[in-house]
């Protein structure tokens, strides 16, 4: 496998395409919008910058990894040239499903289709496809250049063969490939998000403000960054498609969302992405943001 179509230029698809540009695949990032195009690459420029000064990368390195990626708003032609394509679009089913059968027609037969879902079935993308034996979940963990995981996800009619190339490809990438079965929120979201959901909870139900939720977390539990936090670097309306897939895929009332998150996502605070979330990251440093009844 040499040559890599990203699709979605987004909070996951500028690391992927920067992780396997950086071990030296030929990467093209596509996208429907120009802007997050121009986003993802200013981002991964600034990203090896960060690499260099942290000495972890020459500039050299910089200039090879920025000269194996090319970026297109072109699917047709990206898809037809591709060794492996990862798909890193918006967390909808709906969506994901048209653009498997598009894949599926363009691609070349031998093309792997895999997906970086975060909750949505594998073996439902693969029955839209007349290969579902050659897709797969390639589960990154966000910061991609930065976390070590892959969720490697078996749907029901992905091959072995299938399987043992992603693990051997993610093994090629520096990461560490873990394989899970096809159940919705796989391992990774099925654990995460209801204790995402819970934080949100105990700060709608007026149990703590976001700071003392985040700090009980930190300081408590030795989570790196408290849920709340996290929610926001993940996306607010990534964290509500996933918990509308748990509780659509599990059929129990413990998986419905909060409110709270619900209205926020409605009102466009979708977290880092947006500048505001449950904190405002408009400024240089990090300032409470939730509406002043949940702060
Ligand atoms: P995002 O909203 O940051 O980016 C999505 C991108 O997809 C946007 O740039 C959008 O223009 C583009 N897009 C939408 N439809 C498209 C199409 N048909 N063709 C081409 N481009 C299209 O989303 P994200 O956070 O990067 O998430 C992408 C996927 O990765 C989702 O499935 C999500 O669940 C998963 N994921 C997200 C995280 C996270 O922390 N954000 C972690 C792991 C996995």
């Amino acid at each position: 496998m040499k040559n890599v179509t990203v699709v979605g230029a987004g909070t996951m698809g500028n690391g992927i395409a920067h992780v396997f540009a950086m071990n030296d695949f030929k990467v093209t990032l596509v996208d429907i919008n120009d802007v997050s195009i121009e986003k993802a690459l200013s981002t991964i420029a600034h990203n090896l910058d960060r690499l260099i000064q942290k000495e972890k990368i020459t500039s050299e390195i910089k200039v090879n990894t920025l000269v194996n990626i090319q970026a297109s708003t072109d699917l047709e032609k990206s898809a037809r040239e591709a060794d492996i394509i990862i798909e890193a679009i918006s967390e909808s089913e709906a969506l994901k499903s048209k653009l498997f059968k598009d894949l599926d027609r363009l691609a070349p037969d031998d093309c792997i289709l895999a997906s970086n879902t975060s909750s949505i079935s594998i073996t439902k993308l693969g029955a839209v496809t007349q290969r579902p034996n050659k897709v797969i979940g390639m589960h990154f963990m966000n910061p991609v250049p930065i976390m070590k995981l892959v969720e490697v996800i078996r749907g029901y009619s992905t091959s072995a063969k299938t399987v043992e190339r992603i693990i051997t490809l993610s093994r090629n990438l520096g990461k560490i490939p873990v394989e899970v079965h096809d159940y919705p929120g796989f391992v990774s979201n099925r654990i995460l998000m209801p204790m995402i959901n819970e934080a949100i909870f105990a700060l709608f139900e007026g149990v703590a403000g976001v700071e003392q939720i985040d700090t009980v977390m930190k300081l408590g539990m030795a989570h790196p960054m408290g849920p709340l936090q996290l929610a926001d670097f993940i996306g607010l309306d990534v964290c509500l498609a996933i918990l509308d897939v748990l509780h659509d895929g599990f059929r129990q009332p413990k998986y419905a969302a909060c409110p709270l998150l619900v209205n926020m996502v409605s009102a466009g605070q979708l977290g880092k992405k947006s500048g505001v979330g449950f904190y405002d990251y408009t400024s240089r440093s990090k300032n409470l943001a939730v509406a002043k009844a949940f702060r």
